[in-house]
């Protein structure tokens, strides 16, 4: 090695010179890299569709990482607005000038977005947006403790990944400062026979738990505003609200995470706002913030925080932080989808997966329950006992094997994670594309009702 051979010469590589790259030099993120050359390698997006080399169609129904909100069809009015800042100016340090469209931005989102919530900066994804919060949180309150859900994913950097609560959180080794609380789900324990009392009984563990800690060590309380890789967990009534009381009593930032249901996935803008009269201290996101057509996250401070910041240094930044080609973007895609009142048409996805995914609960076996808000779903897949395929980072069971080849054969791609099934299309989906995919998704839920009863022939 250490000379470039002539197929980088090459417009074109065949398949085998693709596969012998991809055998020989590519590493697979989280997991490990065996099954690299089994994954279709999409080359062409359009619509809410994904097609392979092979040129067989897939109908996307997670928005890959809930993250491909508008589709795959580029809108013209974001491919300019980035080929006119990329012409014009494509980088720029962001401590040391402005640029017009950082302005523009961090001014639209201050006023679209409810509360005093007037400060923003733009790391590149959301695990960024999480480390920055939580360097805020503790720069801020001059304390250090981050408490954050077990039932919770906030990204793969150490401070995020110290934070979450599912099985990944095993990758980071010992962090100090982070503290587990018991979510106020009802999943596979009880915390009460109604929403209510699950909520009341939640807060007051929640409250014994800072009294413990020491409220004086306790920088914030970092939630997903609804919980997403781990299920679209719906906190019960009154739980965010007692949250939100809690940390104004005990002088506690509240960051709810919404990289993953920000920007109209739930319905409104942000999902805090189905909690009337919560605004969290600071707010993350990333994903439908561009969409995923260029990489973005999205840190918000509220206006104490920003004073703060004022006159000490926030002491956090990046080299490609606020960068103006992915601003642009960003600005684009919230721009159009405000105007277009994008909350009003996934309020109509959201009757449509009600119905659909009652209709999937009472007719398949292998689904327990489902959960649905706005156009972000999930159902619980069960064996032929009625108990959960697996727990998260458990070996996948065969059935899950079922439902990862069943999706393949009826032209569904997504993130299937094993026992949940999410089903979080791309917001630009019509009416009939929805009965499509939920009529392919039927067709993987017969597969794996078939493989329970033990009829494995429909696994082909
Ligand atoms: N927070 C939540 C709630 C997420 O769902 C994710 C990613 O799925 C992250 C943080 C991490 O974001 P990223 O993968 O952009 O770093």
């Amino acid at each position: 090695m250490g000379r470039m051979s002539d197929k980088h010469l090459k417009d074109e590589w065949s398949d085998e010179e693709i596969a012998a790259a991809v055998h020989d030099n590519v590493v697979m993120t989280w997991s490990n890299s065996a099954n690299r050359n089994e994954l279709p390698r999409i080359v062409r997006g359009e619509g809410v569709y994904l097609y392979d080399s092979a040129g067989k169609q897939y109908m996307d129904f997670t928005s890959q990482a809930v993250c491909t909100n508008m589709g795959y069809t580029l809108d013209e009015g974001v491919k300019q607005a980035v080929v006119k800042q990329m012409e014009n100016l494509f980088y720029v340090y962001p401590g040391m000038a402005m640029t017009e469209v950082r302005a523009r931005l961090c001014n639209l989102l201050a006023e679209i977005t409810p509360g005093d919530i007037n400060g923003f900066l733009f790391p590149l994804g959301g695990s960024e947006a999480n480390e920055g919060a939580i360097r805020i949180a503790r720069r801020y309150t001059g304390k250090s403790k981050i408490m954050s859900a077990m039932r919770s994913y906030h990204g793969g950097t150490a401070g995020p990944l110290a934070a979450t609560g599912d099985f990944r959180t095993r990758f980071v080794g010992e962090q100090m400062g982070f503290v587990k609380i018991f979510n106020p789900h009802t999943l596979r324990f009880s915390t009460g026979a109604s929403d209510e009392v699950a909520a009341l009984q939640s807060l007051s563990m929640l409250e014994e738990q800072i009294m413990c800690e020491g409220p004086d060590t306790i920088a914030a309380i970092l939630l997903e505003t609804i919980v997403g890789a781990n299920g679209v967990f719906l906190h019960p009534v009154g739980y965010l609200e007692g949250v939100r009381a809690l940390c104004d009593k005990y002088n506690i930032l509240l960051i709810l995470d919404e990289v993953m249901c920000g920007f109209w996935r739930t319905g409104p803008l942000f999902a805090f706002q189905h909690f009337p009269g919560v605004v969290p201290d600071i707010l993350t996101s990333a994903k439908g913030l561009t969409s995923s057509i260029l990489p973005l996250g999205m840190i918000g401070i509220r206006q104490k925080i920003k004073d703060h910041f004022e006159s000490n240094a926030l002491g956090w930044g990046a080299t490609y932080a606020n960068h103006p080609v992915l601003l642009a973007c960003a600005y684009e895609v919230v721009r159009k989808n405000y105007q277009a009142c994008l909350e009003k048409r996934v309020s109509e996805i959201e009757s449509v997966m009600l119905r659909e995914i009652d209709m999937l609960i009472r007719r398949h076996r292998c689904v327990l329950q489902g959960r649905v808000i706005g156009a972000f779903a999930c159902l619980d897949l069960v064996n032929k006992d009625g108990h959960s395929l697996n727990l998260l980072g458990e070996a996948l069971p065969k059935e899950a094997l079922v439902v990862k080849n069943s999706l393949a054969k009826h032209g569904l791609i997504g993130l299937f994670r094993s026992p949940m099934m999410h089903i979080c299309p791309p917001l630009v989906m019509s009416n009939t594309e929805l009965q499509e995919m939920f009529s392919r998704i039927g067709r993987v839920l017969d597969d794996l009702d078939a493989a329970l009863e033990g009829n494995e022939s429909t696994m082909a």
